[in-house]
Formats: structure tokens, sequence, C-alpha cells
């Protein structure tokens, strides 16, 4: 076992840490009081390959390791989950999934635009009446001729609103439950497809979340990925890619609410002395310290294993789990330690802490990561 990071995981750190301080940071806070997308951000991430960290050198990236890909989610994370969670999707939820399930011709097509950020993608699997139970989804495919016709409606989609690909899933067969279920690489620019965007959320404010509107979307059958009826398993599997950039960017965000409140501690004299130096307040950034590296640790653990190339679904929901509850224990006594200056939009606190709370939502609440990790152990499922 070796705790310690490669030159190269150590270089990619570097780089995303000095990208993220010098061309996120200056415009955080702005973008979130604004609602404002980060295209000069997100090109700029294409242009320095962060996309492309993970892909295989063939399909236009760095083939770099999985944990590599963690790192550039932690080095987002910290200053700006909006970013981070762009990330995550382009990379775990779409070019990832495309790698895995795509023919060589889908993959050639999307995943080095993807990587070079030359195309935006999104994952569309939540609807309005289907959450958790995203078996129940009511969005269809109807095969004529050579194309299936989607109609549906698509909720929450982060990217939705500026994708230029979106992974759709549907039902071929209502009846079959989740072998029912197929997955299609839509163009966001066919007829029928339009999107709204969705304002006012609690965080994440600068990151593009938008509800999916398809209206007899014609789909060509050489946009299936995967096989027909085989849906559900495309998209559990992204779910393992992607909570594992979630549960990355949760260390991240929660390092970037520690450094934050260090600071402060470190200034900020009441009784005489730095608050650091009060005993009530070590207590919370040992706490802290401890969530921090422990989250850590089972992201790079999932990480060995994704590079192992095993099944790790049970470790990722573990990780996953953990480090979006962590978080917001992190955000809240980050928080706490600023007292009433924490309150305002004077320091990043309040943005990471509002950023923190939908860790624990999406891409499978807490209740549901822990419904799959008691059934991988228990051999009986609760759904
Ligand atoms: C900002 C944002 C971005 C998102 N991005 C995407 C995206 O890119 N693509 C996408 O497809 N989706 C996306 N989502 C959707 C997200 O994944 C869902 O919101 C999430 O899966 C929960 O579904 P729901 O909101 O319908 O809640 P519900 O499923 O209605 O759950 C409500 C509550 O009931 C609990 N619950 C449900 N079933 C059970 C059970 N069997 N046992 C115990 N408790 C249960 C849940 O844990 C939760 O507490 C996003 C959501 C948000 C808010």
């Amino acid at each position: 076992m070796n705790f310690d990071m490669t030159e190269e995981q150590q270089m990619i750190k570097s780089m995303v840490a000095e990208f993220a301080e010098k061309e996120i940071v200056p415009v955080a806070a702005e973008n979130d009081l604004n609602e404002k997308f980060p295209w000069s951000i997100v090109k700029k991430m294409g242009e320095l390959g962060i996309f492309g960290t993970v892909i295989p050198e063939e399909y236009g990236g760095g083939g770099f390791d999985n944990i590599a890909h963690a790192i550039v989610a932690e080095e987002l994370g910290r200053v700006d989950s909006s970013v981070r969670g762009i990330y995550s999707v382009q990379v775990s939820l779409v070019a990832l999934t495309i790698l895995k399930w795509g023919n060589e011709e889908q993959k050639k097509k999307y995943v080095p635009r993807l990587a070079s950020g030359e195309i935006l993608g999104c994952f569309g699997l939540t609807e309005p009446n289907s959450g958790s139970d995203a078996v129940s989804m009511q969005a269809t495919a109807v095969e004529d001729g050579d194309s299936y016709i989607l109609n549906g409606n698509k909720m929450w989609i982060t990217n939705g609103g500026v994708a230029d690909i979106a992974l759709i899933f549907a039902k071929t067969d209502k009846n079959a439950g989740a072998r029912g279920i197929t997955a299609f690489i839509v163009d966001t620019k066919t007829p029928g497809f339009s999107t709204r965007d969705i304002h006012q959320k609690l965080g994440l404010r600068s990151s593009n979340t938008a509800e999916l509107i398809l209206t007899d979307v014609r789909v060509p059958k050489e946009n299936i990925l995967g096989e027909v009826g085989k849906g559900f398993k495309v998209a559990m599997s992204a779910l393992d890619f992607g909570r594992y950039t979630v549960a990355a960017g949760c260390v991240g965000l929660a390092q970037g609410c520690y450094d934050v409140a260090k600071k402060y501690a470190l200034e900020r004299v009441q009784f005489g002395k730095p608050i650091a130096g009060h005993q009530l307040i070590q207590e919370m950034f040992a706490d802290m310290i401890v969530d921090i590296e422990a989250g850590r640790l089972l992201v790079y653990r999932v990480g060995h294993l994704k590079n192992k190339g095993v099944p790790n679904t049970r470790e990722v929901c573990v990780a996953k789990l953990f480090c979006s509850e962590m978080v917001n224990r992190v955000a809240y006594k980050a928080l706490q330690v600023f007292g009433g200056y924490g309150f305002s939009g004077e320091f990043p606190i309040e943005r990471y802490y509002r950023d923190a709370r939908i860790n624990t939502l999406y891409e499978g609440t807490s209740q549901i990561q822990k419904l799959i990790i008691a059934n991988k152990d228990l051999g009986i499922s609760a759904f």
C-alpha cells in the first residue's frame, strides 16, 4: 500500500490548483451572485486539457489515472462547486459513459470533443415524477424506421441548458421495468428538443440546471448508447463514475471551508487572543481535520479500485455517502468559526455552506446510498 501521490498526480494537483486560484477564485463570488455560467473558465479548462485528464490519449485526453481525475474534482471543488459540477457531468457522467458503452464510431465522434471542451454534455435521467425511483420514468422512445421518437421531460439536469449533447434515458418497453429502458445520445439541436433554465437555487448558482423537454425528438438508431433495453445498466454505471467525482468534490469543498476558517481563526482576536487559541474552537478544527482526511482516503481507495478495473459500486457509495454528509458537517463548523461574519457574503464560507447542501441530494440521496450499501452486503434489496 502506498499513500504517496505519484509525480504525475502531484503535477496535476499543482496545475489545477494554480488554475483555480488564478482563473476561478477572482470571479466565483460574482458568478454565483449573478447566476452566470462560467463560459470563459470552461473554455480554458478545455484548452488546458483539464476535461481530458482521465480520458485515454487515443481519444484526445491526457491518459492520467483515476486518482488524478479525483484530484481535479477536489481542486475545482475547493474553490467553486459549480465548476466542479460542470467537470463531473462532462467527464464522469458523459465522456466516461460513452467510453464504456459506446461503439468505436460513437467514441471517436464524441469523446475527443468532450475532452477538449469543444462540446458540452449533460445526463438526463431524473424526471419531474421520477427521482430516486428512476425505473418509474415516463419518457418514451418509440421505434420508427431507422429512428426512435423520444417524448418526455427530464428535470434538474446539470448543464442541461448549455449542452450540445444529452444522454437521455427513455422507455422502449413500458412493461419491462428496468429492462425496458434504453440510453440515447441526443443532439440538443434536434427539432423538438427544448430547455428551461431553473433559477434561484440554494447553491451551485453559476452552474446551469435545466428541465429538458422532448417533443417528438427523432433520434437515429446509430445514437443508441449500449443496447436496446440496457439503458438502466448504462445509467447505474454512469453513477459509479459520477458519485466518485461528487465525493472528491466534497473533499475539496470541505478543504476549502477548512482553509478559510483557519485563516480567519488565526486572525480574529477575542478575549485577548486569536480565537484559534480557544479550546472549543480547536475542537471544531480537530473534528474537521479528521472528517476531511477520512473522506479523502475513502475517495482515493475508490480511485485505486477503478485503476485496477474491479467493481466498485459499494465503495463508491460509501465514499459518496460519507463525503457528502461530511462536507455539510465541515461547512457548518467552518461557518461557526466565522461567527456573524460567516452569515454575510463578505467571506466565501457563505457560498461554500450553500454549495455543500446539494451533495446529499443528487446522484442518489444519502438514503439511497445507504440502501445500495446495505443491499451489497446483505443481499436483500429494499427497493
Ligand atoms: C442542482 C441539481 C442538479 C442535478 N443534476 C442532475 C443531472 O445532471 N441529471 C439527472 O438525471 N438528475 C440530476 N439531479 C436530480 C437528482 O439526482 C435528484 O433530485 C435525486 O436523485 C433525488 O430525486 P428527487 O429529487 O426526485 O427526490 P425523491 O426521489 O422524491 O426523494 C425525496 C426524499 O425521499 C427519500 N426516498 C425516496 N425513496 C426512498 C426509499 N426507497 N427509502 C428511503 N427514502 C427514500 C429520498 O432520500 C429523499 O429524502 C439534480 C438535482 C439537483 C437539485
